[in-house]
């Protein structure tokens, strides 16, 4: 009998509670290809663009290796996750599946297909820096504002200790059908990226050895948060944590051994200051449901000429622009970069948030459902902060790149 390990966004073994709980136990680790990632969305924009098909093509390399590095494999699988299930249950004797539970709706959608399959679906916490059986607030009491829960969750409870990454896999023994993973499109890669990294924990870990523990970037984090050019201006951890190659709590733990043999300053703080921030819009997903994403029942129509100026970064804009083309050319965006398109699109050219909200779902390397959505409400003001952040884009392009570095990088 095996169990398969159903993975979504959780692309390691490091720090992975099931890895961990099913160590000794005969194991498929499957992931899954839906077409349904690869359809356009209601704005004709890929679900996944190019560059983050990349990353999670780089980041699945990865993992079989680290896999078969220690027995195991990894399982790749094309089609809609109950069918594939259906299919590895018809083949093979399983227990159980097991997966990192989510709190999106169509995430959600895929995981009762599956339970309907006869096999018990086994889920899992532990995706976050805190764990939310640890929280203070139950699923219906979560406050509403971002300091309150982040207060009351630094007074009275502490992230877990992570999990040691198992030496060894066992895998049926009479499994063959490993399948293969898609080819990698080397060409999308622009050499002027802020973040030349490719997929997978490895990178990950020497990503953290860099910002950490050779260049002390971390002890000056606070100051250098709002860059817009370079590597080093902030941790670049995003693209890793949400594909799950390496977990908010071994960065904490990383963080706390920084402190104890370097320093402890508020850029230290800071960064796990920002993510509470993550946890934040996960734990509002799983306790508001649907209404986490504040779509309005009527999707209004979309002035589709500066929508498309917008995504091209062709809107006359300078600063605007630059953000865009790297995006665009990238798949990655600084925050002060995309909390100022977020206003222009929403403020000056007034396109609907949620049209945005989709071409970062498309483009970002990072793209969180719970990240993405969170903070496009709070862009738009009609979420967690119904107060309006209207930002004055030549005043912000003033303080945040004087000289025009950044705009002429990239334009
Ligand atoms: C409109 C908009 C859309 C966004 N979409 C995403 C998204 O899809 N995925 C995503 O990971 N982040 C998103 N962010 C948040 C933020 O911009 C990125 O997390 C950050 O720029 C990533 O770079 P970094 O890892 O170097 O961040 P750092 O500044 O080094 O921060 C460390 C970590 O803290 C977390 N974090 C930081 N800021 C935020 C924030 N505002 N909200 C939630 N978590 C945060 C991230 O996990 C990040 O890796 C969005 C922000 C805006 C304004």
């Amino acid at each position: 009998m095996a169990h398969i390990i159903w993975l979504r966004n959780d692309l390691r073994i490091i720090d992975h509670d099931i890895f961990h709980a099913l160590q000794n136990k005969s194991i498929i680790p499957v992931y899954v290809f839906d077409p349904k990632d690869d359809a356009l969305d209601a704005w004709g924009n890929p679900r996944t663009g190019k560059h983050r098909k990349r990353f999670l093509i780089e980041g699945l390399r990865a993992l079989r290796d680290e896999l078969q590095m220690r027995g195991g494999n990894l399982c790749v699988k094309y089609g809609a996750p109950k069918e594939v299930f259906a299919s590895l249950i018809d083949s093979q004797e399983i227990e159980g599946i097991h997966t990192y539970v989510h709190d999106a709706y169509e995430e959600k959608q895929q995981e009762t297909a599956v339970a309907s399959l006869g096999v018990p679906l086994h889920r899992y916490d532990g995706n976050t820096l805190y764990h939310p059986d640890d929280l203070p607030f139950t699923q219906a009491n979560l406050p509403f504002v971002f300091t309150q829960f982040r207060k009351k969750v630094e007074k009275t409870t502490s992230v877990r200790s992570f999990f040691p990454t198992p030496s060894s896999f066992t895998v049926p023994d009479t499994f063959r059908d490993w399948g293969d993973l898609p080819e990698l499109d080397d060409a999308s890669r622009d050499s002027r990226s802020a973040f030349p990294f490719v997929g997978g924990t490895r990178a990950a870990l020497d990503r953290l050895e860099h910002y950490f523990w050779e260049t002390d970037a971390l002890a000056e984090y606070k100051k250098t948060r709002n860059g817009l050019l370079g590597t080093d201006y902030s941790s670049k951890f995003s693209p890793w944590l949400a594909q799950g190659a390496i977990s908010a709590r071994f960065i904490y733990h990383q963080v706390k051994k920084y402190e104890s043999l370097r320093t402890k300053n508020q850029s230290t703080y800071w960064l796990i200051f920002e993510l509470m921030w993550r946890d934040f819009f996960r734990f509002c997903a799983w306790s508001e449901g649907n209404r986490f994403f504040r779509m309005p029942k009527d999707i209004k129509g979309i002035r589709i000429t500066d929508y498309e100026r917008w995504k091209q970064g062709a809107t006359g804009e300078p600063f605007i622009d630059a953000n865009m083309t790297e995006l665009r050319k990238t798949g990655f965006m600084s925050n002060r970069g995309r909390q100022n398109v977020g206003s222009y699109l929403v403020h000056n050219l007034n396109v609907p948030w949620y049209a945005g909200a989709a071409w970062f779902e498309s483009q970002l390397i990072d793209y969180d459902v719970y990240s993405n959505w969170g903070n496009w409400t709070y862009v738009a003001g009609v979420g967690h902060d119904p107060r309006s952040r209207v930002f004055n884009i030549q005043r912000q392009q003033q303080m945040y790149d004087p000289n025009q570095e950044y705009i002429n990088h990239w334009l």
